[in-house]
Parts: structure tokens; C-alpha cells; sequence
């Protein structure tokens, strides 16, 4: 009978040996400690199975499991200093922080070029002394049309193509001239006001067309004003665009809300007036429409036009981009390319 406990203790020597060999970390230790040497451990198990054998025979194999469990658990103990400290050291390591290292820049967001031209325009317009109202998208067609003297049957509406809203014959605003009707009926004259928002004609998508796009509008009523200071404000808007040397024209056009109306190029750009592709050679961009306010207008709003007169223009703010910017087609501006926008 003790033979079969000697060979079972040499048989725990042998297996305790390989697995303290085998273990490599901190946690597989203390797991060998416990499998070992625990409250349940394999050596508590072979002094319990000791109880079959005679008083001397206990004596005799519990004088050999003694020395062992003694001897292992030394070297189990040495170990686990050993590797504990190897893992401080490695876990410091990895946690240590350079304190001297410039911290991340965090990843800023881009304005979009629309926003950028459009808050430009606007705060061009602002140090000028004018109100900033971007109005409403969806519009009766008092303030759309007919206010601006576009009577029911006028031949002009067909050139602005409508989205109609089903209530309320209401529609998408086709231009942001609206705003100056609303701001006519609000306030007195003087009257100085910029509206930038979006607008919406039923066009088909090509390079320069969108059936949504932006405009700018720009309103001044007061004593006296003539078309001299609507040149005058529309080319020191076109230098805080363009640049000093930008030059600008003025041709004789028609709208119905304005008498004189006028388009508005200004010097290309690209070849900076000498001629190119991009301005067909002439050296010269339309970039807007304007005119005199139409004394008619002014009567729809209850204001005399004998005693005030005023200006207006409007802009697309996604052209001005387009060149500002040289995007040569208009969808990229509405399609949100992440690689695209991330250059502005
Ligand atoms: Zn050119």
C-alpha cells in the first residue's frame, strides 16, 4: 500500500515540475498554487488518502510529502516574484505617458463654399449698415411674383419654371426678391437689407443648373438714391470678392421689378480680361441682375415714389463660388464629397 503513495508523490513531483516550467504568467501561477497547494489542492488530497495506512507508514510518506510541499512552494513562491515584477514593469511601460508630447489637434470641421461666399456677402453687407434676413423658402404668390409686379399673366413667370406647394397656393420661392417685399412691409424706408437662402425653379441638373440653388439679394430704399450708388455698392462688393482688380460692366436688361434693370459682368477671372475659354473669349462674366426699384413695387407696399426710391440686385451665391473656387460643375457643390469639401 505505501508503495502506490510513493509513486503517487513521485508522480506529483514530476507533474508539479512541468507545470511550474510551463507557467508564464502571474494569473497561471497562482492557478498552479491553487491546483497544488489549496484548501483542495493535490497535496491536501494525498494526506486524506494517507488515512488507509498504518501510524508508521503515515509518518514514514508524510516525512517525504513535507519537504516537497516546502521545497515547491519556495520555488513557486521565487517564480511568482519573478514574473509579478516582470509584469509591473511591462504594464508601466505601456502606460507611461510622455507628458512633454504636443497633445492631438482635434479634427476640425470644413465650411461648406456656399456658406463661405454666402456669409462673406453677408458680412460685407453688414459693415454696410444692412439687415441680414434670409426670409421664407416657401412663399405665396403675392410676395413672389405679384408684389414684384409680375401680374397673373405676365410673360416673365414663364422664365421661372415653379415648384407649387398643394396648400394654400403656396410655392417654393423662385428667387429671394421676396424678402423685399416683406422687408418694404415691415419697416419704414430707409430700407437697407440682404437676404441669402436658397431657391428652387423647376431645371433640369446640367453643369450650371440645379433645380435648388442660392442667391443673394440686396435691397436699399431711401431719399435720392440712384443708380450711381448701386454701381458704386455692387463694385465694392465685386473687390471684397474678387479681389481690387476685378472690373465691372453694367448692360441694359429687363425685370419686371426693377426700371432701369441692369446684368452685371465683371472681368474674368481666369484671364483677367483678355480673353479666355471659360468667358467665351470676351473677357467679361455675367454675374447679376439688378435695376432700380420699380415705382410700382414701391406702391404695392404702401411706400410713395415720388418721395423715395431705392435699388436692388440679386446674385447666385453658387456661381460666385463655382468661380471663386474653380468648380466647374455645380453638382459638386450639392453632392457632399468628403474630398471635395475637405479643401475648403
Ligand atoms: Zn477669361
Amino acid at each position: 500500500m505505501a508503495r502506490v503513495f510513493s509513486f503517487m508523490l513521485e508522480d506529483l513531483k514530476s507533474s508539479f515540475s512541468r507545470d511550474l516550467a510551463a507557467a508564464s504568467s502571474v494569473r497561471e501561477l497562482l492557478d498552479l498554487q491553487s491546483r497544488y497547494f489549496g484548501a483542495k489542492g493535490a497535496v491536501k488530497e494525498l494526506f486524506k488518502q494517507l488515512k488507509s495506512l498504518s501510524a508508521e507508514e503515515k509518518k514514514e510518506l508524510g516525512a517525504a510529502i513535507n519537504p516537497f510541499s516546502e521545497a515547491a512552494q519556495a520555488e513557486l513562491k521565487e517564480k511568482l516574484e519573478r514574473v509579478s515584477a516582470r509584469e509591473d514593469a511591462e504594464r508601466e511601460a505601456r502606460e507611461t505617458i510622455d507628458v512633454t508630447l504636443p497633445s492631438r489637434p482635434p479634427r476640425l470641421g470644413h465650411l461648406h463654399p456656399i456658406t463661405i461666399v454666402r456669409r462673406e456677402l453677408e458680412q460685407i453687407f453688414r459693415e454696410m449698415g444692412y439687415t441680414i434676413d434670409p426670409g421664407p423658402e416657401v412663399e405665396s404668390d403675392w410676395y413672389n411674383f405679384e408684389a414684384l409686379n409680375f401680374t397673373p399673366d405676365h410673360p416673365a413667370r414663364d422664365t421661372q419654371d415653379t415648384f407649387f406647394v398643394d396648400v394654400d397656393k403656396l410655392l417654393l420661392r423662385t428667387h429671394t426678391s421676396n424678402v423685399q417685399i416683406r422687408s418694404m412691409e415691415r419697416f419704414q424706408p430707409p430700407v437697407k437689407v440682404l437676404s441669402a437662402g436658397r431657391v428652387f425653379r423647376r431645371d433640369e441638373i446640367t453643369m450650371r443648373r440645379s433645380p435648388m440653388f442660392h442667391q443673394c439679394e440686396g435691397l436699399l430704399v431711401d431719399k435720392g438714391i440712384h443708380i450711381g450708388h448701386l454701381r458704386a455698392t455692387l463694385e465694392h462688393m465685386v473687390r471684397r470678392l474678387f479681389g481690387s482688380d476685378a472690373k465691372m460692366r453694367m448692360r441694359p436688361s429687363y425685370f419686371p421689378f426693377t426700371e432701369p434693370s441692369a446684368e452685371v459682368d465683371m472681368s474674368c477671372i481666369f484671364c483677367k480680361g483678355k480673353g479666355c475659354g471659360t468667358c467665351s473669349q470676351t473677357g467679361w462674366m455675367e454675374i447679376l441682375g439688378c435695376g432700380m426699384v420699380h415705382p410700382q413695387v414701391l406702391r404695392n407696399v404702401g411706400i410713395d415714389p415720388e418721395q423715395w426710391s431705392g435699388f436692388a440686385f440679386g446674385l447666385g451665391i453658387d456661381r460666385v463660388a463655382m468661380l471663386k473656387f474653380d468648380i466647374p460643375n455645380i453638382r459638386t457643390l450639392f453632392e457632399n464629397d468628403l474630398r471635395v469639401l475637405q479643401q475648403f
